[in-house]
């Protein structure tokens, strides 16, 4: 299998050598596929945007905020917090850095609550959702305790959206952490977005030929 990279990485890996779907690719995926396969198909191809420095710049904010702020707008009423835990799951397929971590209770009722900072005003997407899913397990598997809740913050409104990862959540978030692994390593080209109105800005619209 030809080589690929990780748009952010300076060196090419294969499937073979262990490479790992970063679980913000699920949310690109859930846009468009095809924006994922240029990602790592076509190497060097995707900058990062100003809309996506910004994204990070709040963020870098919002934690500073995040250590004043109380759990209770988490529902909690104590916990630790932990900041910027990366993930790796090789049972996954899947790499990830979660934004917070609050640990709640002691012993065999230790629970924790993934957070998912986002620069967004509207109600969660599924995308988010499953996003928040995949943090879940992976926290699950790597903490040993159970993530039966997350938690989605939306930035600009300040307000905490509590998602169960529930079953059919975490089913969805393995089967599309999959379907992208089957795409890189075959290298197949996926169809086009049907919402075609998603091309008009879409920074990879060159390469695609065949929408509008
Ligand atoms: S131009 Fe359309 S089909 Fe092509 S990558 Fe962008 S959103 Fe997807």
């Amino acid at each position: 299998m030809k080589a690929m990279t990780n748009s952010t990485d300076s060196h090419a890996v294969t499937i073979e050598d262990g490479w790992l779907v970063r679980v913000t690719d699920l949310k690109q995926y859930a846009y468009c596929p095809r924006v994922v396969y240029y990602q790592y198909c076509l190497p060097g191809v995707h900058p990062i945007t100003f809309k996506m420095q910004s994204g990070i710049e709040a963020q870098d904010r919002v934690e500073e905020l995040e250590k004043r702020r109380s759990l209770r707008e988490y529902g909690l009423e104590e916990g630790e917090r932990h900041f910027n835990i990366a993930l790796t799951s090789r049972r996954l397929g899947c790499t990830a850095q979660v934004d917070l971590v609050v640990a709640y209770g002691a012993g065999a009722e230790r629970t924790l609550l993934p957070v998912d900072f986002k620069m967004s005003r509207h109600e969660p997407g599924r995308h988010f959702m499953l996003q928040l899913a995949c943090y879940g397990i992976m926290l699950e598997e790597a903490w040993q305790a159970p993530a039966p809740e997350g938690v989605i913050y939306l930035i600009p409104v300040k307000r905490a959206v509590r998602v169960k990862l529930d079953k059919r959540l975490r089913r969805d978030a393995e089967r599309i952490v999959a379907a992208i692994r089957a795409m890189v390593a075959t290298e197949q080209m996926p169809p086009p977005t049907p919402q075609r109105s998603r091309c008009v800005d879409c920074e990879f619209r060159r390469f695609c030929n065949d929408t509008i």
